[in-house]
């Protein structure tokens, strides 16, 4: 349990893009960020396992 409490006190501090590993910290802590300010990923709170297929 300690380590959810503590795994979120890291989410509200800032965030980790999942595609480039890049942290930082928004002004606007209860606003998600859009994309990554390094990579500029929409998707940099999504692993990469999560792939979309078009036919
Ligand atoms: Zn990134």
């Amino acid at each position: 349990m300690l380590f959810i409490v503590m795994t979120k006190m890291i989410k509200i501090d800032g965030w980790r893009c999942e595609r480039c590993s890049h942290e930082w910290t928004p002004r606007n802590k209860q606003e998600k960020p859009k994309v990554c300010p390094k990579c500029k990923s929409p998707y940099w709170d999504t692993p990469k396992k999560v792939v979309t297929e078009k036919e």
